[in-house]
Formats: C-alpha cells, structure tokens, sequence
C-alpha cells in the first residue's frame, strides 16, 4: 500500500502536502482503499481508489465536489461490492476527468488489462 500512497501525498493541482488530517480512508478492503483527500491550499478535492493486485499497484484519481464526509456517506458503505469498485474504475475512465491528473506524476493510471 505504502507506494500508491506515496503517489498520493502531494495535491496534483498545486503541489501543496496533504496534510496527515486532510486524508481520510472512506473504505479499506483487503487489496483496495478508497481515500478523499482534499487541499489546503487550493480546496481541490480528490477521490482516490488504491488498489493492490499480484501485478503490483493501481492508483486511480479523479477530482470530486464530494466533501470528505459526503464521500463516507455515500460511498463507505457495508455494500460497497465488488461490483461497486468495477463500477467506480469504469466512471472514472468515462468521465475522463481523470486524464489531467493521469498526466501529473502524482496520480496516475495504470490500465492491467
Ligand atoms: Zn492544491
């Protein structure tokens, strides 16, 4: 976990430090976390899947006007399935939102399939 993190520690839009308080784990499977983070800085708000696998680490990002707890809410919930993350992945490749911060050294996407 601790390298998709790594990716994770600096706002790709202004490269300000998440500070340790303004990262929040929505949801925490065994081989995936969800986190919000959102800047200090720039007030940018990010969703964040993490997902590890034996090919290695997937970070995937997408930009959100959900605050950290409307994330939690709606997202951390007992029924977030399976189904769920794959649904999450597949919006995020739609939305295309995430193709900015695809392009930042902070975020990005790597497709497995
Ligand atoms: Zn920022």
């Amino acid at each position: 976990m601790q390298e998709g993190l790594a990716l994770l520690r600096t706002c790709p839009m202004c490269r300000h430090q998440f500070d340790d308080t303004a990262v929040r784990v929505i949801e925490e499977r065994s081989a995936m976390r969800l986190m919000h983070m959102s800047c200090g800085e720039c007030q940018t708000a990010i969703l964040a899947m993490v997902m590890a696998s034996d090919l290695g680490m997937s970070t995937v990002g997408v930009l959100t006007d959900l605050s950290a707890n409307d994330a939690e809410r709606i997202l951390g919930t007992d029924v977030f399935s399976e189904d769920d993350v794959l649904a999450f992945y597949s919006f995020i490749e739609q939305q295309g939102a995430c193709r900015d911060l695809a392009q930042s050294k902070h975020i990005h996407i790597l497709d497995r399939k």
